[in-house]
């Protein structure tokens, strides 16, 4: 069974703004998602906001979920 990775009170104190959410099955999605693990295990709060820029386009162009990156759902 599949087991999303979780990241508990592992890494320090991070300013994370809510990353987008990976689309099951998009391996773009999961490349953002190890790239933005990356970016914050090593504190690089600017590479991270990269990723979420890169990642958030990439969902409204391929997914058509860009604006809502929040969770929960949009009407
Ligand atoms: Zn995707």
């Amino acid at each position: 069974m599949y087991k999303p990775v979780e990241y508990e009170a592992d890494l320090p104190e991070f300013p994370t703004p809510h990353p987008p959410l990976p689309v099951a099955g998009c391996d773009d999605c999961v490349r953002y998602l190890a790239q933005h693990a990356a970016a914050e295990r090593d504190g690089d709060g600017s590479r991270a906001a990269d990723v979420r820029v890169l990642w958030r386009s990439h969902l409204a162009r391929t997914h058509g979920t860009g604006a809502g990156a929040r969770t929960g759902a949009a009407r």
